[in-house]
């Protein structure tokens, strides 16, 4: 009994390997057209193992041969591989405090059409309906729609798929908690994954900078919430992981500000987008209006406000600038401590104070701060706010869920 469980265990870590080969075949190629013959270069495998691999990607109509490439070289001219784009598509699903947003990619990563749909429960029905109309107006029947990926903005139980808790979205305004479950009832046969803000910045930082920035990489939105993941790199199977973290509600001041969790003085409570608005209308002769939703409108538009004004020196900006930075130092220093990152990305509305911001973060990390990693040092840089890399990176995190089925 034993042998024949160890058996089992070899062959399907066996398969899992055949699957991650399969996968990054399959990105290789998604990213641009290839031969075998580069891909077995690229991927560091035989080229047989390639073309087993490759026959599985065209039979199962992932991948189709394409055009042959120009060559000086005599003899046989290689064949190029290529996404079948029309394979299937992936919806993305954005969960929101008053309303959401639904977008459409094909398996290519080309976004086909999307909506934002405002003060509207995020229920299920109210989303398959969205999800359905995207397609029908698109003439894409429903069997093509392979995954659907939903990002909560909260706390989620990985183990029965239910929403938990949120701290920018209102009770009222919460989805059911069955949600998930909902939707795979009215879209059998299509994958339905949930993930949280944080795991899927984390991913998305983790895809776009491959090998350029130091790791452990703190990734850090800041928006009306503040979600965070971190990516590690395991030394002995070279592997990178990627996880979220409640960064928001790491405690920071214990006389502060009373955060939508139940504790006090979390760095969310202190450094969230909405909170700098409110320390810049009370401190300062700027009247920006702002809204606590997540996602509201009007609040980007204030933060552009402060970045215009924050390139003029202005005294009282730059006084409540500072005492918000450090708050938010404070919460960075405590991860950075914790599991020795070397690397922080900062994204969301935040992203659009800029460069002034970015400098006056790394002086306070310099001068008030001593970060407790291998290095002495961490390299701080704003990532792009845009969500359509987010997305990007929720239909990569969905192809590579289909691929392991
Ligand atoms: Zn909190």
């Amino acid at each position: 009994m034993r042998i024949g469980a160890s058996k089992k265990k070899y062959a399907s870590s066996q398969q899992q390997l055949r699957d991650g080969n399969k996968l990054s075949i399959f990105n290789l190629i998604r990213k641009a057209p290839a031969s075998r013959i580069t891909l077995a270069k690229l991927a560091k495998l035989s080229p047989t193992t390639v073309s087993t691999l490759v026959e599985d990607l065209i039979s199962t109509g992932w991948v189709i041969e394409s055009e042959t490439v120009n060559s000086n070289a005599r003899g046989r001219r290689p064949i190029m591989l290529s996404v079948n784009a029309s394979r299937g598509y992936i919806a993305t699903v954005e969960l929101l405090s008053r309303g959401y947003i639904c977008t459409i990619y094909d398996i290519c990563l080309n976004k086909i059409s999307g909506l934002r749909v405002r003060n509207s429960p995020c229920s299920s029905t109210n989303i398959s309906a969205t999800i359905c109309d995207l397609l029908r107006a698109k003439r894409i029947p429903l069997y093509r729609l392979l995954g659907i990926h939903v990002m909560f903005p909260g706390m989620i139980n990985a183990n029965t798929n239910e929403l938990r808790f949120s701290a920018v979205i209102s009770k009222e305004d919460m989805p059911e908690s069955s949600f998930i479950q909902k939707l795979e009832k009215r879209f059998p046969g299509t994958q339905v994954l949930l993930s949280t803000n944080g795991s899927i910045i984390a991913f998305a930082e983790f895809i776009s900078t491959e090998q350029r920035s130091s790791l452990p990489l703190l990734s850090i939105n800041i928006d009306e919430g503040i979600i965070g993941g971190v990516v590690m790199c395991d030394r002995q199977s070279e592997t990178r992981v990627c996880f979220p973290i409640e960064i928001g509600h790491i405690i920071i001041d214990l006389q502060g500000n009373i955060c939508k969790c139940g504790n006090q003085g979390c760095l969310e409570a202190l450094c969230s987008t909405v909170q700098l608005f409110r320390m810049v209308n009370d401190r300062t002769d700027m009247h920006l209006t702002y809204s606590e939703s997540f996602g509201a409108d009007c609040n980007p538009e204030a933060m552009e406000l402060i970045a215009q004004r924050l390139v003029q020196y202005d005294a009282a900006l730059t006084a409540v600038l500072s005492d918000y930075i450090y708050n938010l130092c404070c919460g960075l220093v405590s991860v950075v401590n914790l599991i020795g990152v070397q690397s922080i990305r900062i994204g969301g509305d935040i992203a659009v104070l800029g460069s002034t911001f970015l400098n006056m973060v790394r002086t306070t990390l310099r001068e008030k701060f001593y970060p407790l990693n291998s290095t002495d040092s961490i390299e701080i840089e704003l990532i792009n706010s845009d969500y359509e890399h987010v997305r990007c990176a929720m239909v990569v995190m969905s192809m590579d869920e289909l691929f392991k089925r």
